[in-house]
């Protein structure tokens, strides 16, 4: 069994912040930063690209209560919320999870960059993305 689906059915402990029906949110066992949380659909889904909507709106009502909850008790500076998909994006475990990484300016190892490419064809892009 998947080892987000274990900690959501407490077969493995996690320091949990939040729990409702469908929704837990516990902190990172490798933190990037202070406050470093995760935020799963109780029921498995291998990412944000597969839930339900039900569940996936939930898993971001909860994240953005919680996020708004890290920056008032943290006094984290900033906080970068993301979910990865498939292991080229960095997704290593497959159950959808949010991520809120809470950002300290003075004290900070998190490092999120973003390179430019050369300019795609954007009349051509947007033609097949809308
Ligand atoms: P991903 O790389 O899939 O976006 O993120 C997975 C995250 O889950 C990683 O940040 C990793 O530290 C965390 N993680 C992996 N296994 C466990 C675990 O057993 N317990 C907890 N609390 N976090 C875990
Ligand atoms: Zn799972």
């Amino acid at each position: 069994m998947c080892i987000f689906c274990m900690i959501a059915n407490g077969e493995i402990p996690s320091n949990k912040i939040y729990e409702d029906e469908s929704v837990i949110a516990f902190l990172d066992i490798n933190p990037t930063s202070y406050g470093h949380t995760l935020v799963i659909p109780k029921e498995h889904c291998d990412s944000f690209l597969n839930c339900p909507d039900e569940t996936r709106n939930h898993v971001f009502e909860v994240a953005s209560k919680l996020a708004n909850k890290l920056e008032q008790t943290l006094h984290c500076d900033g906080i970068n919320i993301l979910s990865n998909v498939h292991e080229a994006a960095g997704q290593s475990v497959t159950h959808f999870h949010v991520h809120l990484i809470p950002r300290y300016k003075d004290n900070d190892s998190v490092t999120i960059e973003f390179h430019e490419i050369e300019k795609p064809d954007f009349e051509e892009l947007m033609n097949k993305l809308k």
